[in-house]
């Protein structure tokens, strides 16, 4: 059998829509996926962990990587950076294993004009439905939450040119949409980045 190359996965979803919960099930249940951990300059929130859901680093910090070409994309989303450590997805796919950009879409501009990748968006069910779940998980005040739903409308219109579409309404079905889209690609030799 040949050696394998594993794929970029490209996966946005405005916030609140599930990609966290999605991405981290698919993690949990197949060795072969892998996440991507960004550099941010955001502030961490209490329930997150440094090298584990960010590389939280300061402005400056983030600015230097910028400078020394570290980043594969980058985006400045509301007001703080957030990029992908090219190095570290290089590695990972010569090791064989897909790795997932939760990325917003102006990141996935980026890599669709740079790299093959599998593009997938996952839409709420309503913006109705993503406020209560960003009201409800409560990590971020109310009017940092309505800032982000007036971006979601933007980042919902840019999903529509996705290759492919998942819509988060029931868990259980978003999820089998997700996992089949991921066996369908291991299997496919498009969409590959050589490295
Ligand atoms: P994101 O990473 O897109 O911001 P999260 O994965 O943090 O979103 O999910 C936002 C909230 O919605 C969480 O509290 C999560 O448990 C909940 N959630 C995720 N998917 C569903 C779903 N299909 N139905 C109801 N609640 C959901
Ligand atoms: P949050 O602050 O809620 O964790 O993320 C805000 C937005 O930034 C989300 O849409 C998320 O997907 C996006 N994001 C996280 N990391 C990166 C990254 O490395 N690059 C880009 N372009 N967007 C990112």
């Amino acid at each position: 059998m040949p050696e394998k190359q594993g794929k970029v996965f490209v996966l946005s979803a405005p916030a609140g829509t599930g990609k966290t919960t999605l991405v981290k099930r698919l993690t949990e249940e197949f060795s072969n996926v892998v996440q991507s951990i960004s550099y941010t300059s955001r502030k961490r929130r209490p329930n997150e962990v440094d090298g584990v859901d960010y590389h939280f680093v300061s402005k400056e910090e983030f600015e230097r990587k910028l400078s020394q070409g570290e980043f594969l994309e980058h985006a400045q989303v509301y007001e703080d950076y957030y990029g992908t450590n090219k190095e570290w997805v290089e590695k990972r796919l010569r090791e064989g294993k897909h790795v997932f950009l939760v990325i917003d879409t102006q990141g996935a501009k980026q890599i669709k004009k740079l790299i093959p990748a599998v593009f997938i968006f996952v839409f709420p069910p309503s913006l109705e439905e993503l406020r209560h779940r960003l009201e409800h998980r409560q990590t971020e005040r109310l009017e940092v939450i309505k800032e982000r739903l007036s971006w979601s409308a933007k980042e919902i219109e840019a999903g529509k040119n996705y290759q492919y579409h998942i819509v988060n309404d029931e868990l259980e079905k978003a999820y089998t949409d997700l996992r089949k889209i991921v066996m369908t690609e291991d299997h496919s030799e498009e969409n590959i980045y050589g490295v």
